[in-house]
């Protein structure tokens, strides 16, 4: 009996916890032209893995040849933020509350690919997400999942962003998921992400300069933090939402099904001043699994500074006056903060 791979692929994916399916051709690569954009203007910052990994972005072919069709593949993350504790606490972006996304998709993807070689042994397949060589939401995009917002971020019109996505390529045609027309799968004349950003990183619409956004700055930056840009951080010690937040799509997004990503103890609001007085290599291990591990206990302490230094609460001071004994980055920040609280030495 003949077997239709995209009705195979779809029942598998969804039984592995996919939220969302579907295809698109893959005889070409969706978005490159505003990558390129992106990268010619330098707005990636020290991120020269984008620069590294432009080849297969544009050329899906030599990430898998004879290549035919993407599976793109959703994830909703969206769990209730935790009450604000208040005190000397940081905002965490709502992606890193949980279990790792890394981890959680690529399981998912990894036993999506050979339960798929199983079931469909000539099948060619190639998986990736995020720090694969796939512009995710490009392909989201194309496969009619949503659109791509002022935001930069791909929007599911009235469920919105907060989605984790990865791609799955093939070598068999599927009958591909279109683009939907209607007024809802664009921003109209709304702009309300642009005006929001308080580190101005939206160059335009549909632009983003990595540089300047807090996102970028608190978890991908390795070295200072530009002291322009350090107030506008406000409390934001590890990424930033503010453009999702005020997107009218993620009103009322969907709630995510996975108990994996749902808020761990502390990790929506980290208290601040733990974080500085556990020793680094304590800090790492007890984030194993988790996405904050991601700037390492210098970035995380580094951002933990800044934030202390906006909360503008001088219960910090003592603290912060401990950091100066270190020999990295951290010792700058903490005496930034400490002028910032009239503590300066
Ligand atoms: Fe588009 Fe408004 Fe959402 Fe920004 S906040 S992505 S402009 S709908």
């Amino acid at each position: 009996m003949h077997t239709d791979p995209g009705r195979v692929i779809r029942a598998q994916a969804e039984a592995l916890g996919f939220t969302r399916v579907r295809f698109a051709r893959a005889s070409d690569a969706p978005g490159i032209a505003a990558y390129d954009a992106f990268l010619s203007q330098g707005r990636h910052g020290s991120m020269g893995w984008m620069v590294a990994s432009r080849g297969p972005r544009a050329n899906p072919g030599e990430l898998l040849p004879g290549v035919r069709s993407a599976v793109v593949l959703g994830v909703d993350h969206a769990w209730p933020r935790p009450a604000d504790p208040g005190g000397l606490t940081g905002k965490v972006a709502s992606y890193a509350w949980g279990r790792d996304y890394h981890n959680l998709v690529g399981k998912r993807l990894r036993r999506l690919a050979r339960d798929l070689r199983e079931a469909l042994p000539d099948l060619g397949v190639y998986w990736g997400v995020d720090s694969r060589p796939l512009i995710e939401r490009a392909w989201a995009e194309r496969s009619g999942m949503g659109f791509i917002g002022r935001n930069c971020c791909l929007i599911v019109p009235g469920q919105g962003s907060y989605l984790f996505l990865a791609v799955l390529l093939i070598d068999v045609d599927l009958e591909p998921d279109l683009p939907r027309g209607g007024a809802d799968r664009h921003c109209g004349s709304c702009r309300r992400c642009l005006d929001v950003c308080p580190t101005d990183a939206f160059v335009d619409s549909h632009q983003l300069d990595a540089r300047r956004c807090i996102s970028y700055l608190t978890i991908e930056h390795r070295g200072a933090i530009p002291e322009p840009l350090r107030a506008g951080m406000g409390r934001w010690v590890f990424g930033c939402d503010l453009c999702q937040e005020v997107c009218p799509h993620n009103h009322a997004p969907p709630p995510s099904p996975e108990p994996d990503l749902a808020p761990r103890p502390d990790h929506a609001w980290l208290p601040l001043p733990a974080l500085l007085q556990t020793p680094d290599d304590v800090l790492e291990q007890s984030l194993l699994g988790s996405p904050l591990r991601r700037p390492g206990a210098i970035g995380l302490k580094r951002n933990a500074c800044v934030v202390l230094g906006n909360l503008g609460d001088v219960a910090a001071i003592p603290v912060l006056e401990a950091q100066r004994h270190r020999g990295d980055l951290v010792v700058e920040h903490a005496e930034w903060a400490l002028d910032r609280l009239g503590a300066g030495s």
